[in-house]
C-alpha cells in the first residue's frame, strides 16, 4: 500500500519505520527542514513511564485547589484557567480514584513492555547509539511525599516494574552527586529504566529510512487532508518562490491510508474530516547546559518526585525537564508569557540545585520550550479511526519518548491488517474511538 504519514516528530518517523519494515511505500510530509523539530526536540530524555511518571493519578495534585493557591508539584497555572482548561483538569482529577488509576495504569503496561521490546529490536538490528544511559532514581523529600506516592509504589510491584525503594542513605550511594545536606527520606531506582537523546534517535531513524527509499516531503505542510472512496489525499501549502514571491499552485499527495502523527496539529487536522478527539495541549520547558563539573554530574537519571522534573545527562550535556504550564488553548500556542516562563525555569533550576548542584555550567544554558499534547485519561491516541484509511499516533502526552515506539507497531499493525502484539482490551483503550463511548 502506498501510507503517508503527516508528521516528522518521534511518534511519524518510527510509525514510518514499522510502516516500511511491513512492507509499505510511505512518504512522510513535515513542515520543517528535518524531523524532530517540535516537542521531540528538547525533550528530558526519559524512555519510559513507570506509574510514578504517568501525569495522572492520586500523587500529581491537579486539583483546583492547587490551581487556586499555588502548588509546589511543578506545574505552573496560568491565572484565571480558561473553561476549557478547568474541564480538561476535571477529566484529569478521574484518574485521581486509586482504582480508575491501577486500570489505567494496568492498560499502560501491554503498551511499554511491546515499547521496550520494539526499541530494543531496532537498537540491536541496527547497532544504535543515541547517548542511551542506565538506571532513573526518583527522589523523595519527606516522609510525606512517600505517603503520596503510595499508590504507584503499589502498583509497581503488581504491574512488576523491577524497582528498589531506598532509604536516603542509600539513594546517594547510588547517586553520590546528591548533596548530604539535603533532606531526603528516601528514592525508588529502577535499575533497567533509561534516558537517551529523542532527536538523535530519530534522525538516526530518518537516514535509515532514506536508505530504504521512505520518501520525505520536508519543508511541505500539510494544509487539509480528504477521504475519499478508495483513497486519501492531503494538499499541500503551496510554496513560495523565494527571488519572485511567486506562488506556486496547489500540490496534493493521495494514498491508500494516512497515519496522522502531527504532534501539536493533529486535532486540527481530523477536525477536517468531522472526527473530535479531546487532546489538550500543555508547554512544557527545558533547560539544557554543558557539564560543569565533571564529579558533581550525576550518573543515572534523577526525578524530583515533587516537582517531576527530569535530571538527564545527555553525554557531555546536563538536561532539566518539565514545568508543565496549563493555560488556554489558544495562549499555548503562543510563546510562554515571560512571567509565567520565569517561574517555569526557576522550578527546574530549583530541582537541578537541590540534586546535582554544580553539575550544570549555568553560564551557558539554553532555555526550550514544546508543547506535550495529553488525552484526559492519561493514554495515547493510538490506533485506527471512524474513517477505514484513517489512522491516529498523537498525545503521548510527557511519556513519548519509547511509548511512541511501540503505538508505531501498532499503528502499523493496524494498516497491514495484521494481528497486534497487544490484547484487544489495550487496542480499544487506547483507540480514537474510545472516547465516543464515554
Ligand atoms: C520539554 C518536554 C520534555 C519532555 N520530556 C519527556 C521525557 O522525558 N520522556 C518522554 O517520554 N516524553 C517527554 N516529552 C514528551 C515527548 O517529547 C512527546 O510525547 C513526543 O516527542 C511526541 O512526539 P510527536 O512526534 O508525536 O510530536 P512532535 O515531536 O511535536 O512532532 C509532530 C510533528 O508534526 C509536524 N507537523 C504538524 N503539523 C503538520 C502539518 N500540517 N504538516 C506537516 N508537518 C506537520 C511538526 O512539525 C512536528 O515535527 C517531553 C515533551 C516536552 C515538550
Amino acid at each position: 500500500m502506498d501510507v503517508i504519514v503527516i508528521g516528522g516528530g518521534l511518534t511519524g518517523v518510527t510509525t514510518a519505520y514499522q510502516l516500511r519494515a511491513a512492507g509499505h511505500r510511505v512518504c512522510v510530509i513535515e513542515r520543517h527542514a528535518t524531523v524532530a523539530q517540535e516537542a521531540s526536540f528538547g525533550q528530558g530524555g526519559l524512555v519510559l513511564p513507570t506509574p510514578l511518571d504517568v501525569w495522572f493519578g492520586p500523587g500529581l495534585g491537579f486539583g483546583m485547589r492547587q490551581m487556586l493557591f499555588g502548588s509546589r508539584n511543578g506545574m505552573i497555572y496560568q491565572p484565571g484557567l480558561s473553561a476549557s482548561a478547568r474541564g480538561f483538569v476535571r477529566q484529569l482529577n478521574l484518574a485521581r480514584d486509586p482504582e480508575r488509576f491501577a486500570m489505567q495504569c494496568g492498560r499502560l503496561r501491554p503498551l511499554v513492555d511491546l515499547s521496550r521490546r520494539t526499541l530494543a529490536e531496532m537498537e540491536a538490528r541496527h547497532a544504535m547509539d543515541f547517548e542511551q544511559r542506565d538506571g532513573v532514581l526518583h527522589l523523595f523529600r519527606t516522609p510525606r511525599e512517600l505517603k503520596q506516592a503510595a499508590p504507584a509504589l503499589a502498583l509497581l510491584a503488581q504491574f512488576d516494574y523491577p524497582h528498589q525503594i531506598l532509604d536516603g542513605e542509600t539513594c546517594r550511594t547510588i547517586e553520590p552527586s546528591v548533596p548530604p545536606g539535603e533532606a531526603l527520606a528516601g528514592g525508588v531506582f529502577f535499575p533497567y529504566e533509561r534516558s537517551a537523546n529523542c532527536p538523535l534517535f530519530a534522525k538516526q531513524i530518518k537516514t535509515l529510512l532514506d536508505e530504504h527509499d521512505v520518501e520525505f516531503a520536508l519543508g511541505r505542510s500539510a494544509e487539509s487532508i480528504r477521504v475519499e472512496a478508495g483513497r486519501v489525499v492531503v494538499e499541500l501549502a503551496s510554496r513560495t518562490d523565494e527571488t519572485s514571491g511567486a506562488r506556486g499552485g496547489v500540490e496534493s499527495i493521495a494514498g491508500d491510508a494516512l497515519v496522522l502523527a502531527a504532534g501539536a496539529n493533529t486535532q486540527t487536522l481530523l477536525g477536517q474530516v468531522g472526527i473530535r478527539v479531546p487532546l489538550y495541549p500543555a508547554r512544557v520547558h527545558a533547560l539544557t547546559a554543558p557539564i560543569g563539573y565533571e564529579e558533581h554530574a550525576p550518573h543515572v537519571t534523577v526525578v524530583d518526585y515533587e516537582s517531576r522534573v527530569t535530571i538527564s545527562r545527555l553525554h557531555n550535556r546536563m538536561r532539566f525537564a518539565s514545568a508543565p504550564l496549563l493555560q488556554g488553548r489558544g495562549k499555548t500556542a503562543r510563546p510562554t508569557p515571560p512571567k509565567l516562563r520565569r517561574r517555569a525555569i526557576d522550578t527546574l533550576g530549583q530541582a537541578g540545585h537541590t540534586w546535582v548542584p554544580g553539575a550544570a555550567k549555568l553560564s551557558a544554558m539554553r532555555e526550550w520550550d514544546g508543547i506535550a499534547l495529553m488525552s484526559p485519561d492519561g493514554l495515547p491516541i493510538t490506533g485506527a479511526t471512524t474513517h477505514p484509511r484513517l489512522f491516529v499516533n498523537a498525545g503521548h502526552g510527557p511519556a513519548g519518548w519509547g511509548l511512541a515506539c511501540g503505538t508505531a507497531k501498532i499503528v502499523a499493525d493496524l494498516v497491514s491488517g495484521r494481528a497486534s502484539d497487544v490484547d484487544s482490551d489495550s487496542l480499544a483503550a487506547l483507540s480514537p474511538t474510545r472516547f465516543q463511548h464515554g
